[in-house]
């Protein structure tokens, strides 16, 4: 029977609780634990893919194509396992079903609350995750605790305890122990009343994890243990830490890890960290520097794209190289290049996105890039403006763009996939998820992949429009990789240049720190090569046979 660890978090939002969690999930993977992770959202939206990422963050997309919160991003690339939609669930999801349900008669007539008809659907989506294949599941309730839109949440996990046992459940609480300046000291009293706030709910935390700016001394940790009736082991220390992938490593040497397996009557191995402690070791260590510029809308919230700093940081740590990110607005593109100010970038990402803000800004870089041999790696969007800028400038078609930005253009070079394959209704959903593409043989994608059947997630419309496509290749740009049936360009990449590739695809998503995505080795592999004056064809840019795994094939059938 599968255990539950319940992470709840105090005092303030964006304290790390989804990374505490995580890197809890990566002690227990080590011990050979089988792991999975679930966020609970109690927003009302049915899920992120509508939250506006300025506010939000980063959509992140999993495999079966759920659009979830950016948690799911981390849970992944700590615990190395590939999550569903199922692992995160919002309020909104859970009183869409339970309406539905009503709506359909099921509730014969009775009054439908939210105790029990909202806390029975939210332990319905706890118990999912917990198959007979699974360990631990740990699921992490988002928000803080005393949020009016919390108070389901707490009562459904409240209720698991008496349904699972009370020795398969239990519950760690992440709060903030505040510096105050003036007097120097740090305070527990915010601690103090969200631990009894959460017990006033009936959770009882059996561990604390306190967020500090330093170091906490052993005296508060007394005074909360004693407050909390949280035993003194279990009152752990995380302070603010620069590199997330360390987070493990700190709770281990807190003994966070033990405390709780103690409680859920697991054994205590010892867990197997070199892979990770090997990776720290890379981070910690750069032997050179890369500038990568990513050039986005909403490069003042930088969670808007978690998961291409995250993939650039592995492919950085892959070649033993620190990768420092320049954040381009991409509305200000036209004056830093007249400027000369984006001359010193060693390589650069245009990111995904959507609307049409910026999307000038992004095609003059591409432009800038292609012209003066900087490598350049386009996801999704940023393959589009690729081809619309391959298109304008070296293919002469004045006005091409992508129907997305411009319905009436002349050169339609991206269009709806719909229109592609013939159907005219333009309501079609995006494709979302993980598809299947068949590399060139003898293309660069396919070296960096070391294969030729790939797989990555995909968010998005639009597509290349095909009738474009051989008038490309001749000038050079070659679409190397394609869906299975030959329709959807997923890869381009331009001929003679250090490294001018673009994916319809979100290969971030797939990034682990192990297991680093290879477009990002290839692109930080490029960059490197030119900071350093060298030949790229010298570089390995691919990471080492094996070193990557293998994925299963896709799970959805390719279209
Ligand atoms: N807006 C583009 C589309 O819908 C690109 C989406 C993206 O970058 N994720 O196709």
């Amino acid at each position: 029977m599968a255990k539950h660890i319940f992470v709840t978090g105090g005092v303030a939002s964006s304290l790390g609780k989804g990374l505490t969690a995580a890197s809890l999930g990566r002690l227990l993977v080590a011990r050979g634990l089988r792991v999975t992770m679930q966020k609970l959202d109690p927003y009302i939206n049915v899920d992120p893919g509508t939250l506006n990422p300025y506010e939000h963050g980063e959509v992140f997309v999993t495999d079966d194509g759920g659009e979830t919160d950016l948690d799911l991003g981390h849970y992944e690339r700590f615990i190395d396992v590939s999550l569903t939609r199922d692992s995160n669930a919002t309020t909104g999801s859970i009183y869409q079903k339970v309406l539905a349900d009503e709506r359909r008669g099921e509730y014969l007539g009775r009054t439908v609350q939210v105790i029990p008809h909202i806390t029975d659907e939210i332990k319905e989506r706890i118990r999912k995750l917990a198959t007979s294949d699974v360990d631990v599941v740990i699921t992490e309730v988002g928000g803080t605790v005393g949020d009016i839109e919390i108070l389901p949440f707490l009562e459904a996990i409240r209720q698991m305890r008496l349904e699972v046992g009370r020795q398969n459940i239990c519950y760690v609480h992440v709060t903030l122990v505040p510096f105050i300046g003036p007097s120097g000291e740090q305070k527990t009293k915010p601690t103090q009343h969200s631990v009894t706030e959460l017990r006033s709910r009936g959770v009882q935390p059996d561990a604390i994890v306190l967020r500090s700016e330093g170091p906490i001394e052993d005296g508060l940790r007394n005074k909360i243990s004693n407050l909390s009736d949280v035993e003194l082991a279990g009152v752990v220390n995380a302070p603010d830490s620069s590199i997330l992938y360390e987070i493990p490593m700190v709770l281990r040497s807190e003994g966070l890890d033990s405390f709780l397996l103690s409680i859920l009557g697991l054994d205590d191995v010892e867990p197997d960290l070199a892979e990770w402690e090997a990776m720290l070791a890379r981070i910690n260590a750069p032997q050179a520097k890369v500038r990568i510029g990513i050039i986005g809308k909403y490069v003042t919230l930088p969670d808007a794209y978690l998961s291409v700093v995250e993939a650039l940081r592995h492919a950085a740590s892959y070649h033993g190289v620190e990768v420092d990110i320049e954040w381009i607005r991409s509305e200000e593109i036209e004056g830093l290049l007249a400027a000369g100010r984006l001359r010193h970038l060693d390589g650069m990402v245009i990111p995904g996105g959507f609307g049409s803000r910026g999307i000038e800004g992004k095609i003059a870089a591409a432009a800038y890039s292609r012209q003066n041999d900087i490598p350049c790696l386009g996801l999704c969007l940023g393959l589009q403006v690729m081809v619309v800028e391959f298109c304008r400038n070296e293919l002469g078609l004045l006005g091409a763009n992508s129907t997305e930005f411009d319905p009436n253009t002349l050169h339609p070079v991206i269009d709806l996939m719909h229109a592609q394959r013939g159907i005219s209704d333009k309501g079609g959903t995006m494709r979302l998820g993980a598809y299947v593409a068949r590399l060139a043989p003898r293309s660069r994608v396919a070296a960096m992949y070391g294969d030729t059947l790939v797989n990555e997630r995909h968010r998005h419309r639009y597509e290349v429009n095909s009738t474009y496509r051989e008038r490309m290749a001749e000038a050079g740009l070659q679409c190397s990789g394609l869906s299975p049936d030959g329709r959807l360009a997923e890869f381009i990449e331009l001929d003679g240049h250090s490294f001018w590739v673009g994916t319809q695809a979100h290969p971030e998503f797939k990034s682990r720190p192990n297991r680093p995505a290879p477009l990002f080795c290839g692109l930080v592999g490029a960059a490197l090569a030119r900071a350093e004056g060298r030949n790229p064809q010298l570089l390995p840019a691919t990471p080492a046979a094996g070193a990557l795994g293998t994925e299963p094939p896709g799970i959805r059938p390719p279209d």
